[in-house]
């Protein structure tokens, strides 16, 4: 079923309900009025009738009669009864031997004084009359036919009008239903159109206020940041590709090359150094691709274990000065930890060096004394590792861009580099629930702060 069928159906069932529930009730009031009326005139004939009978000595049996019967509607098939204490009947406002009242009805009228019931779809009203020495008991009963007549006639006309009303309902429900859900459904025409080929396509926002004008705002953005990943995704891939096609490209050249002429053992074993070193790149590369590649961000999460920052900040500068000896790294405490615990993370001591090996290996490289000072900022919420240098900087527009994998800012690209090394870090951050800031001068130096949680803050 439909949006705008549902939302008619359940809006005539609402309206319909509440006019059937209405039409009840004018109609039982209705009913009740009619019956409480026409009892009261019934019961107010029969007491003049008893008065007369009983009181007025003047007045024969035969002349109550007769007054009684131009009193008495003959239409609703009015008659007044009039019985002793035995049940013997004294008066009758009109002949009639097939009447007959069940005795039990006048024992009930004895004792309670008062009945008034309907026996048969006549209205019956009756009463004990006390004022004289033996109690009498009379009984008036008639057809409401006038009363009956109005009733049905008000059945009907609650009937066809509900019938109507409800009709009238669903046809207004389906008509402004339609007219509410149609933006939605303009709304579905656009989006049907949108593929991966022309994610630039943007729908229209409409009067930009109502809901499906947000709803529709809220789609665009979805649409730019898909547009976004899928333009990171294409370049990531073909920047990718032309990384790993270089190296296996020089490794082909000189694989041929050294089977062209015949090389000395000395010269066989250069080439194959060369092999060696250009093959341990690649395995690097692949490594670093693979890992940005994963998707999950709590991948290894589990894994996690308290590490001591600065014994991974020790250990990457020895690390770091072995394989580059030109490099000097001062480290240092600003200012010196109070308890052990501001130092400690949850986490992954070897991505963690990873990312402090990175991150120095950078400050070296693009700083044309290679030197580096690495801070250690301790604290009972957060610990974090500053990376300071006086080397080239990054021009201000290009800050944004540092962690988008492949990125090289164009100062750098005189030095070696594949542009991945900080994506990297970003992303092992990300899964230490931290994070990397930059602040950087062109031509002054830069600062890389990795800012961690530490474990007694989680
Ligand atoms: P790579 O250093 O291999 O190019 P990275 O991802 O580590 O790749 O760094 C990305 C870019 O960020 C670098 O190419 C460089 O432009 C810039 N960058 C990173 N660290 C520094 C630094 N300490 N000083 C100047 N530029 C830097």
């Amino acid at each position: 079923m439909t949006i705008r069928n549902r939302i008619a159906l359940q809006f005539s069932l609402i309206v319909g309900g509440l006019l059937l529930a209405f039409s009840v009730l004018i109609y039982l009031t209705s009913a009740a009025n009619r019956r409480g009326e026409f009892r009261n005139r019934l019961e107010q004939k029969a007491r003049t009738t008893v008065r007369l009978l009983v009181e007025v000595q003047e007045v024969d049996r035969q002349l109550l009669r007769i007054i009684d019967r131009n009193t008495l509607t003959v239409l609703f098939n009015e008659r007044v009864l009039v019985f002793d204490d035995r049940n013997r009947l004294l008066y009758a406002s009109i002949d009639d031997d097939s009447i007959r009242v069940e005795p039990t009805l006048l024992t009930q009228i004895r004792q309670d004084g008062l009945v008034r019931t309907t026996i048969d779809g006549r209205e019956v009203v009756g009463f004990r009359y006390d004022e004289r020495a033996t109690p009498v008991v009379a009984v008036a009963s008639a057809y409401d036919v006038t009363g009956r007549r109005e009733l049905a006639d008000l059945r009907q006309t609650l009937f066809w009008s509900l019938l109507g009303g409800v009709a009238l309902t669903i046809g207004l429900g389906i008509v402004f239903a339609g007219q509410s859900l149609r933006p939605i459904s303009r709304l579905n025409e656009q989006i049907s159109t949108i593929n991966a080929r022309n994610l630039q396509q943007r729908i229209g926002e409409g009067n930009g206020r109502d809901e499906v004008a947000r709803l529709a705002a809220n789609f665009n953005q979805v649409l730019e940041r898909l547009q976004r990943a899928f333009e990171g995704q294409r370049q990531f891939v073909s920047h990718a590709s032309h990384e790993l096609r270089t190296p296996l490209a020089a490794l082909k050249s000189e694989i041929q090359l050294s089977l062209r002429g015949s090389l000395t053992p000395q010269q066989h074993s250069q080439v194959l150094q060369t092999l060696l070193a250009d093959t341990e790149r690649l395995i690097n590369l692949t490594n670093s691709l693979l890992f940005l590649a994963r998707t999950s961000e709590t991948a290894g999460r589990a894994e996690f274990k308290p590490v001591r920052l600065d014994d991974v900040c020790f250990l990457a500068q020895t690390e770091l000065q072995m394989a580059h000896p030109a490099y000097q790294i001062r480290l240092s405490y600003d200012p010196l930890p109070q308890t052990d615990a501001e130092t400690v993370v949850q986490g992954s001591e070897a991505l963690l060096k990873q990312v402090v090996l990175n991150l120095l290996d950078n400050a070296c490289k693009y700083t044309p004394d290679h030197t580096a000072h690495l801070r250690i900022i301790p604290g009972l919420q957060q610990c974090q590792i500053a990376i300071t240098d006086q080397g080239i900087g990054i021009p201000p527009e290009q800050i944004a861009n540092l962690f988008t994998p492949f990125f090289r800012a164009d100062n750098a690209l005189g030095y070696e580099g594949a542009g991945i090394g900080l994506s990297i870090c970003e992303r092992i951050a990300e899964l230490h629930q931290g994070r990397i800031e930059v602040s950087s001068q062109l031509g002054k130096g830069s600062t890389f702060t990795l800012v961690l949680p530490t474990s007694s803050s989680l």
